[in-house]
């Protein structure tokens, strides 16, 4: 017997904060203009709960520069 969900939730992505195994729901794109140009995005994935906090890491060096969801951030690249 197969069971699809299984299979989809081992290759889900998961949360990038340290310790989360939470799936991720939100795509942080960023750059760090010292080691990036500026059209280059990194990418942090972030579940629910650590969104905010992730964001605010990003947000206060003035690397954030899109917070997107997953499905939407897939659709587009
Ligand atoms: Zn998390």
């Amino acid at each position: 017997m197969i069971f699809p969900d299984a299979a989809d939730a081992a290759t889900a992505p998961i949360c990038s904060a340290k310790g989360c195994r939470a799936p991720a729901v939100w795509v942080l794109a960023w750059n760090n203009p010292k080691l990036h140009t500026p059209e280059r995005r990194k990418t942090w994935l972030a579940c629910e709960e650590h969104r905010e906090h992730l964001s605010e890491f990003l947000g206060m060096r003035g690397f954030l520069k899109d917070v997107v969801t997953l499905q939407e951030w897939e659709a587009m690249n």
